[in-house]
């Protein structure tokens, strides 16, 4: 693979102490605690709310009623995690978590009430208490990103849109070893072409550019998402890990045998509410499954789906449904996002069945990182979707991500306003440079959601290996630079990386599923590590 992404020369130099890239909760929340003490450039490639913050609909999971207990919230983040979380970590999420939630109150976040100074809260799968804060019924990311733009902007970071982070500059401390100098950034102009390219020095960079769901062709994911940050991260040669955990959201709107790119989202919070799912025969898909029935953990309601999709009850494959007239009029009032989405396809949720069908969600794994966002590269931090803290381990329990942004963000905010790493000076980077054309984006995204999803075998990742190859052998520094020719490459680097650890790992764990090894192995208990753009994967970092 490329080594770096091939770009025009720089002609223009920005020197500054913090740079952030990406502009979702884990970013906005890094700028705003690092502001009052430095000067922060905020770099994201698109609009502000371009990312998957501003599509969260279920919410915020926090201990917030007195019937609940942080131990609970600890028990059930770990059961989703089977075995991979890291438990210091999930301990300081939880503890966190509740001032996570005051905090964003403070900045002005309008959260749902169920009494005057009381949140409404919520269930979702897997968790044992209602414990979702949500705000305007089903837009909570809405809203958090929303209160984080207007604080980011009253607080005086300085923003720029449509700027594309490509590759970090690399120098050396005095002592020899690698570190951080800045990030080379692309401006782009309103179609995505490439105005100029710069080079932003910096004390300290912050990687926060979100997950990767675009790589599939059948995401919840918004266009944006397409890994940019984890990509540059094992071009700089640092260990991504987990990354064969890609969550599968169970429902998202099933619109068709041909529907592709992002689809819309039929919360859990819709089960929470009771709808159930059931096949085109009418039989429920999730009695008898699992004791939480249509509220077991993601993976295994995504994992039931598929199966009995691949039975063709009712003559149907490639969608289930879900039932939620018993909510009724209510519908409306608490889901308007999904009613208006269901509404557009003709559907109305208080007296049809919805069509629906798993979609991949969320990457559990990510750039190896702590809650503070520090990663094995001096000067590079990793926050929010693109990193791997630990927290989620093989299964991320529901609406833990958006409270992990917004901690993990604050915390390098606040470690960075205490002290920043050394400056370093960058040393050219004379690596070979290519780019994978735009056009054939289509055909990674197909391969990958074909052999790569809810359930894989070792033919079927065998498979995507050789095409996923036959893209690579395309990539060439002829190339037009642009924003999607960027982005594809971006998205073959994850997908090899992903094939590779998925391929590695003969066992089935979490939202790792292979049909032909169906078991957990108590031998796998065991993280796995990508640490190059050719996907190399290693058993320690
Ligand atoms: C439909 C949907 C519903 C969800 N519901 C929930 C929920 O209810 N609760 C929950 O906890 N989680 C939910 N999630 C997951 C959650 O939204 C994300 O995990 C979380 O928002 C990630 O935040 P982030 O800041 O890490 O990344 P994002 O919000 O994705 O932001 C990434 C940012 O990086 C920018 N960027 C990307 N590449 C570059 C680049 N090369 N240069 C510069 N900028 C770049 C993007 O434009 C964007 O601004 C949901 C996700 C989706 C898609």
């Amino acid at each position: 693979m490329p080594a770096r992404l091939a770009a025009p020369e720089p002609t223009w130099a920005v020197d500054i102490d913090v740079v952030v890239l990406g502009s979702g909760a884990a970013g906005l929340s890094a700028a705003l605690a690092a502001r009052p003490v430095r000067d922060v450039l905020l770099v994201t490639k698109d609009t502000l709310d371009a990312g998957s913050t501003n599509w969260a609909q279920g919410g915020l999971a926090a201990v917030l009623d007195p019937g609940d207990s942080l131990e609970s919230h600890v028990h059930d983040t770990l059961a989703a995690g089977a075995d991979l979380c890291d438990e210091s970590a999930v301990r300081t999420l939880v503890a966190e978590a509740p001032t996570a939630i005051r905090y964003l109150s403070r900045l002005g976040a309008a959260f749902d009430e169920s009494s005057h100074d009381h949140l409404a809260l919520t269930r979702e799968g897997g968790h044992s208490h209602r414990r979702i804060v949500h705000a305007g019924g089903d837009q909570s990311g809405a809203e958090v990103q929303r209160t984080l733009d207007e604080s980011v902007r009253l607080a005086g970071v300085r923003v720029v849109e449509r700027a594309f982070a490509l590759d970090l500059l690399i120098g050396r401390l005095a002592d020899g070893r690698r570190a951080v100098a800045g990030v080379r950034v692309a401006l782009l102009d309103e179609t995505g072409a490439v105005e100029s390219v710069g080079d932003v020095t910096a004390r300290a960079v912050v990687i926060a550019t979100g997950g990767f769901g675009q790589v599939f062709a059948s995401t919840s994911n918004p266009p944006a998402v397409t890994g940019d940050g984890v990509a540059i991260a094992l071009r700089a040669g640092v260990a991504v890990t987990d990354i064969e955990f890609i969550q599968f959201h169970p429902t998202v709107l099933w619109t068709g045998p041909d529907a592709t790119g992002q689809q819309a989202l039929i919360s859990e919070a819709v089960r929470g509410e009771g709808a159930v799912l059931v096949d085109a025969s009418g039989a429920r898909v999730m009695a008898g499954v699992h004791p939480q029935e249509d509220l077991a953990p993601r993976d295994v309601v995504a994992a039931a789906i598929s199966a009995r999709m691949a039975q063709a009850q009712g003559g149907v494959d490639d969608h289930v449904y879900l039932d939620a007239r018993s909510i009724g009029a209510e519908f409306e009032k608490r889901f308007p996002s999904i009613t208006a989405s269901c509404a557009a396809e003709g559907i109305d949720p208080t007296t049809d069945l919805i069509p629906v069908a798993p979609a991949a969600h969320y990457v559990c794994g990510g750039v190896k990182a702590d809650l503070d966002g520090a990663t094995d590269l001096v000067g590079l931090y990793v926050v929010g979707e693109a990193a791997c803290t630990g927290v989620h381990g093989a299964n991320r329990l529901a609406s833990n991500s958006l409270t992990e942004s917004v901690v993990a963000g604050t915390r390098v905010g606040r470690a960075l306003s205490w002290s920043l790493p050394l400056k370093v000076e960058a040393v050219d980077d004379e690596r070979p440079a290519a780019l994978l054309s735009a056009d054939l984006r289509a055909e990674l995204r197909s391969t990958m959601s074909k052999y790569v999803g809810v359930l894989r075998s070792a033919d079927g990742l065998s498979t995507a290996a050789d095409r996923l190859a036959r893209l690579e052998e395309k990539t060439d520094s002829a190339v037009e630079p642009s924003r999607r020719s960027f982005e594809a490459t971006n998205m073959l680097t994850l997908a090899r990386a992903v094939v590779a650890a998925a391929s590695a790992r003969t066992e089935s764990r979490g939202c790792h599923r292979r049909a032909d090894a169906p078991e957990s192995l108590d031998t796998w208990r065991r993280h796995l590590y990508v640490v190059d753009s050719d996907a190399t994967v290693v058993e320690s970092p």
